[in-house]
């Protein structure tokens, strides 16, 4: 203890004044009449001395302590928020604000214990929000931002208290889809315990010119320089959320595709190809409103998302803006002195009943595929209720095809092709295939072929036939029938493999059949399809000893001279110019003009689909020996298959 302290000091000076008081008293008891005018000066003196002896002067003899005393200042985790210490952090919290209001970035707090959030005026504008109402909480940021992003800003900030971390969050706008970057950091105290986020907001493109320059790339198609798929579904995204928000709030989605473009690039080249795309990217520029959003999604495929339509009459608003691309797309394009013409589809779907980017694009997508498929190929095809049923069960169907692969429910049947020049033997079988599916029995391939071709489960299942037939034609070979042929059907996508010769090698090898055994049909649709590459592959097939068919002919408008390139052996003439060559004068002169060019090209003919004695005869008039239908027999089981083969073959001779 200091025996010159404040505390000290004062005493004494207490004990002075009362010695002072006290030298008084003797000279009143002398003066006065009366003792009674010395009691005042005796109590003031007992009571100067009574305060210098007990008195303990809390307040300044505390203070000093405190301050000097570091050790006995109370731990944190005692104090309770007192009147002052709130008084403190509103003063504080004042000055906060002042120092974000001045900044001119834009800038935010948050305090942990008051649970509010201070905006500064620029981050309010940022934000497009209103600075007139309640602005002190972050409900201010989640109406104006995307909810993904305010749902994945939330989870940071919360996951930031917990661990002290810095974050920094991309928003999008609902208003207009700009981007914004928030990001925090927390304040702790000496315990480590978050007590506030002091925060920046600011424009995405303001952040850093290489931000956005990388932002730039990321979402653009190099080629053409509209946007790409990831910035395209982000756009859908921001336009979906808004429509949940704002139920009024009306978008569509169009998807355009180049028909046949890869024939464009086969035909001409890559470079042709890629200036196509360009002129077309340009087109649907110069067709749309400066707000829409063009990308390219894939190779040929554009999307485009008009967005908040607006009219009385938003169908025909959207269709007409629609129609104004396609016209101008499909128009004639000069390149490099050449005149190209090409076709383009069009499917358009308004974001009525949906609630998700997912079902949007189902919509439009089935609306696309269906058009494609169908007579109206290179129109425009608007999405209606009627297509997404058919879309979900044809996605029922895809799943069926893969179990059903897996399962190998797939059987084949063999139809006869029957040489009536020759006793009717029959010369050769073509290997049809059937589903075998448990419930319903044999589902015909007419039901799903189309989706296996086009999904391209048709290459697993094409090979699964292949081996199949090929194993079939060499049990037969093996039982004596060693001239017996078996026809196996090709699709397009099968036939554009690669190493799809040396697949059939390997096939041939494993099932050690003869390639004499073995015919493929394809169908003069694809076989015209990419002329050149089809020529190359059928030269190695025949080089093989196989034997290549024209199927379906006549219904793929192929030209003379194409056929004369192709080394093929065989052709079938299309069902449909079977079914009236006796009642009507222009399929028989078709029928005529088929087998005509059959013997002028030294090409077997196959008549498909007869059924009836009348159409039997007037083939024979005509000079066509092969015929396959049911007027001799239906596809047959394997088993059916070899009951036929023996009642009707004729070793000796040769086959076709
Ligand atoms: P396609 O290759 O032209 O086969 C001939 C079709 O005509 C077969 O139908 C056959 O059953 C039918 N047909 C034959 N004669 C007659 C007749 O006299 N009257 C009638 N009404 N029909 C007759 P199927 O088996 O339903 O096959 C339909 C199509 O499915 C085939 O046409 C072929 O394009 C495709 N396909 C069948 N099996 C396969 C296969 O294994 N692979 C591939 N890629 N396609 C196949
Ligand atoms: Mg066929
Ligand atoms: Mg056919």
């Amino acid at each position: 203890m200091r025996f010159f302290d404040e505390k000290n000091v004062l005493r004494f000076l207490l004990v002075a004044a009362s010695v002072f008081f006290a030298a008084f008293i003797p000279e009143i008891l002398s003066t006065k009449e009366s003792a009674v005018w010395a009691v005042p000066y005796i109590l003031a003196n007992l009571f100067l001395i009574v305060v210098a002896v007990l008195y303990r002067f809390p307040i300044i003899g505390n203070k000093k302590r405190m301050r000097n005393d570091v050790e006995i200042s109370p731990p944190a985790t005692t104090v309770i928020p007192t009147r002052d210490i709130k008084k403190d952090l509103m003063e504080r919290d004042e000055l906060f604000q002042m120092m974000v209001d001045i900044s001119s970035n834009g800038f935010w707090t948050f305090d942990v214990v008051t649970g509010k959030v201070y905006w500064s005026q620029r981050a309010i504008k940022l934000m497009r929000a209103d600075s007139t109402g309640i602005v002190d909480t972050f409900d201010l940021l989640k109406d104006k931002v995307v909810d993904s992003d305010w749902r994945r800003f939330t989870a940071d900030l919360k996951k930031s208290l917990e661990t002290s971390e810095k974050f920094s969050v991309e928003l999008s706008l609902l208003e207009d889809a700009s981007k914004l970057v928030i990001s925090g950091h927390v304040q702790v105290n000496s315990e480590g315990r978050p007590i506030r986020i002091i925060g920046a907001l600011n424009e995405l493109s303001d952040k850093q010119a290489q931000e956005k320059q990388n932002y730039y790339y990321a979402y653009q198609d190099a080629l053409t320089g509209v946007y790409n798929r990831k910035f395209f579904l982000e756009k859908l995204k921001v336009d979906v959320d808004m429509a949940l928000r704002r139920p009024d709030y009306l978008f569509a989605v169009a998807l355009l595709d180049i028909d046949r473009f890869g024939a464009i690039n086969a035909s001409y080249s890559i470079n042709v190809g890629d200036n196509v795309l360009r002129i077309v990217a340009d087109r649907i520029k110069s067709q749309c409103r400066s707000g829409d959003t063009i990308a390219r999604i894939g190779p040929d495929v554009f999307a485009i998302v008009i967005h908040d339509i607006q009219t009385a009459d938003n169908d025909s608003d959207v269709k007409a803006i629609v129609r104004r691309i396609h016209n101008a797309v499909k128009l004639p394009i000069q390149l490099e002195g050449r005149e190209l013409y090409i076709g383009v589809s069009m499917a358009v779907a308004l974001n009525r009943e949906v609630d998700c980017v997912e079902d949007i694009m189902a919509n439009v997508t089935s609306s696309l595929r269906e058009m494609k498929k169908g007579v109206q190929h290179g129109g425009i095809q608007f999405f209606s209720g009627g297509i997404r049923e058919k879309a979900m069960k044809l996605y029922k169907l895809e799943f069926d095809i893969r179990r059903a692969i897996q399962a190998q429910e797939f059987v084949l049947f063999y139809q006869p092709v029957v040489d009536i020049a020759d006793g009717n033997r029959v010369s050769a079988f073509e290997a049809l295939v059937r589903w075998n599916q448990s419930e319903k029995g044999f589902i015909s391939p007419a039901e799903f072929i189309p989706i296996a071709e086009e999904t391209g489960l048709i290459i697993p299942m094409g090979a699964m036939i292949l081996r199949m037939a090929c194993l079939q034609a060499k049990k037969w070979v093996e039982m004596g029938f060693s001239n017996i042929q078996v026809a196996v059907n090709f699709s397009a996508k099968q036939f554009a493999l690669d190493n799809m010769v040396e697949d059939i090698k390997q096939v041939l090898l494993e099932t050690h059949l003869n390639p004499k055994n073995l015919k493929l049909e394809i169908t003069e649709y694809t076989a015209v399809c990419e002329a050149e590459k089809t020529i190359t592959i059928m030269k190695a097939l025949s080089g093989m000893g196989i034997q290549i068919s024209i199927d379906d002919f006549g219904t793929g408008y192929s030209s003379l001279s194409y056929l004369k390139r192709f080394p093929i052996h065989t052709l079938k003439m299309d069902k449909s110019f079977i079914d009236h060559v006796t009642d009507d004068e222009e399929d028989a002169s078709f029928a005529r003009m088929v087998i005509g060019i059959a013997k002028s090209l030294n090409l077997d003919l196959i008549a498909e689909g007869v059924e009836t004695e009348s159409q039997l005869e007037f083939l024979r008039a005509e000079g066509c020996r092969l015929i396959q239908g049911f007027y001799f027999s239906k596809p047959l089981s394997a088993e059916n298959a070899l009951e036929y083969l023996k009642k009707h073959y004729e070793p000796e001779l040769q086959t076709v």
